[in-house]
Order: C-alpha cells, then sequence, then structure tokens
C-alpha cells in the first residue's frame, strides 16, 4: 500500500485531547459508529473527557433525544488512551489539543512515526494554518482541518480547510465523515480566520464601534441582529460568551494577518479587557451576567 495515499473507508477514528472540543468529537464519532480512541497526557484529563461524554449522554435521555441504549452504544465505541502509540492505526486522527503550532507538529511527527499505514490527520485548530501544521508531515496531502464548534454534540458546522498540499481524495474522506457525523461542512480555503471567525469577528467588532460611536445602546445594536436578521444571539451578546479576552486576541491576529482595518481592535474592547471584564466567564462584559434573568447593560463607550 502507498503509505502517502488517503485511506479509502474511516473505520477508526483516534482524537487526540479529551478537552472541551476533544471530548465532543470523540462522542459524536463514537456515536455514529466509528471506533474511537481517544487520547490524552494524563488519566486525570482523560477522565474529565469521558464525564463530559456521560454527562452529554445523561443530557440527551433525560430531554428524551437519545434512549438509554444510544448511551450504551456511545460508551462502548470509545476507549480512552494516554499512549499515543496506540491511536496510531487509525484510518482518522482528529487532533484537538492546545492552540499551539509547534504541539500540533509535534504530535503530527509522532504519529506519522508510530503509524504503519495511511491515515488522515484532520486538525480542529481554530486559528492557525493548516498548511504549516502540514509542513511537519511527510504526507501533507493526508493533512486538513476540520474545524468544529463548541459544543460539538450539538452545533452542526464543521469548515473544513484546505491546505496548500491538501489532496482532493482527502477532503472527500473528510466531507463523508461529517455527513455521517450528522454535521455540514463547508470547504474553506486555508486562510487566517477561515470563513467562520472572519466573518463573525467582522460583525462583532464593527457592533462595538458602533457602541462607541453611541449609534445606539448594546442591547438595540444586538436585538437589531436578532430580529432584524434572525440571528440567535446579537453580537455583543455573543462577543460576551465567546470571551472578550478571546475576541480580542482573534481581532489582533487577523489584524496583523490580513491587515484589514475593519479588524482593529475597538477601545472598548482593550478597555474592558484590561479591566478583566471578560464577559459571561466574569460576570460582566458588555452585559452584567450575575443576575442572567435580567441581563443589564454595563458597557458605555
Ligand atoms: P482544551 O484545553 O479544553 O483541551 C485540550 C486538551 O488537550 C487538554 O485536555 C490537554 O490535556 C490535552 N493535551 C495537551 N497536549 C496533548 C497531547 N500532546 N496529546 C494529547 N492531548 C493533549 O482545548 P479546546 O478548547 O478543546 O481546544 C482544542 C483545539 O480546538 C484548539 O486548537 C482550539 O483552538 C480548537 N477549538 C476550540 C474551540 C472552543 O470553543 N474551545 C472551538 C473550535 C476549535
Amino acid at each position: 500500500m502507498n503509505a502517502g495515499t488517503a485511506p479509502h473507508t474511516i473505520e477508526t477514528v483516534g482524537v487526540i485531547g479529551a478537552g472541551t472540543m476533544g471530548h465532543g468529537i470523540a462522542q459524536v464519532a463514537a456515536a455514529a459508529g466509528y471506533k474511537v480512541l481517544l487520547r490524552d497526557v494524563d488519566l486525570d484529563s482523560l477522565a474529565r473527557g469521558i464525564q463530559a461524554i456521560e454527562r452529554n449522554l445523561a443530557k440527551g435521555i433525560q430531554v428524551r433525544k437519545l434512549t438509554e441504549d444510544d448511551r450504551d452504544s456511545t460508551l462502548q465505541h470509545i476507549r480512552g488512551t494516554t499512549k499515543l502509540a496506540e491511536i496510531a492505526n487509525a484510518d482518522l486522527i482528529v487532533e484537538a489539543a492546545p492552540e499551539q503550532l509547534e504541539l500540533k507538529q509535534e504530535i503530527l511527527r509522532e504519529v506519522e512515526t508510530h503509524s504503519g499505514k495511511p491515515f488522515i490527520f484532520a486538525t480542529n485548530t481554530s486559528s492557525l494554518s493548516i498548511t504549516e501544521i502540514a509542513r511537519a508531515s511527510e504526507r501533507p496531502q493526508n493533512v486538513v482541518g476540520m474545524h468544529f464548534f463548541n459544543p460539538v454534540h450539538i452545533m452542526r458546522l464543521v469548515e473544513i480547510v484546505v491546505g496548500k498540499a491538501t489532496s482532493d481524495d482527502t477532503v472527500g474522506i473528510v466531507r463523508e465523515v461529517c455527513g455521517r457525523l450528522r454535521k455540514v461542512p463547508i470547504v474553506v480555503r486555508d486562510v487566517p480566520g477561515f470563513a467562520s471567525s472572519r466573518l463573525g469577528v467582522a460583525l462583532g467588532l464593527e457592533a462595538m464601534r458602533m457602541l462607541e460611536q453611541g449609534v445606539a445602546s448594546a442591547q438595540d445594536i444586538d436585538t437589531a441582529m436578532e430580529l432584524g436578521y434572525n440571528h440567535p444571539m446579537g453580537p455583543l451578546k455573543l462577543t460576551d460568551h465567546v470571551g472578550l479576552d478571546i475576541r480580542l486576541n482573534i481581532a489582533e491576529y487577523l489584524y496583523r494577518e490580513l491587515g484589514s482595518e475593519t479588524f482593529r481592535p475597538p477601545e472598548v474592547l482593550r478597555r474592558l479587557v484590561s479591566e478583566g471584564k471578560l464577559g459571561k466567564k466574569t460576570g460582566e462584559g458588555f452585559y452584567n451576567w450575575n443576575n442572567e434573568k435580567q441581563l443589564s447593560v454595563v458597557s458605555s463607550p
């Protein structure tokens, strides 16, 4: 078999990292009937990931979306491990380790060393270049982005990110996998922010500039998008959910990489971050989250 080509069928999915994204990816792959090997660096992190899957499944049963058989079958399809070598025999490896280029490249090199057969390496990076990550690979044609959204078992979108060397075969196979996971894939060229972050961040930053200019209150800007454009959540509320620090980092990155004024971080964002007002997780951002039933707007220009 030519080790450089993509596998024809995917039977085993290896997931690297059992954190926020990895446990969700393992869950949806197992629910779709794939044999799943979930790897984290230590037993505690692995246990936390498996417990999160169990909680998601219990909730699914509670709201009658899942049966107890569904839960048992999903859990039976997942095997946890701390040994990287064990997952190197997977046909598709989805990497959901922390967002560091060197770490992702090191993981890729390491699985290639252990693997004796062709596999697809899909990274769940939200901002790094697939082409850069693939430079660590001897088979860059098998490296692709599979950008899932949080929480993975609920959000339907997957951005398939195509690096310079990614082959059409690889894109075709991960597209099929997305279908089996009941996700809706879109195919995006490997550019900073892909499609989703670039558009979503642009909208959020413009909403902040409008707030600074006194065009309308935070609540009214959000209502404009919620009722006028049918967005489930306005851009400022969404920023509070994501975390203002995370949004600032992405804006700085896109501003640097794309050189467009659209992504220059607005003053109000910098100020709130420097005051430690990072959104829902700290109780305050553009809104006060201490009483979620009665959200009040705290941010003024
Ligand atoms: P996380 O910190 O919740 O989880 C990362 C996990 O990887 C941890 O459990 C950690 O112990 C483990 N890990 C570290 N080194 C490892 C290694 N060498 N091998 C195996 N496991 C290792 O991070 P996350 O939020 O799940 O993010 C993972 C990736 O997904 C990042 O690239 C991130 O940018 C991307 N992403 C995150 C979100 C999100 O909303 N959190 C959304 C889309 C994409």
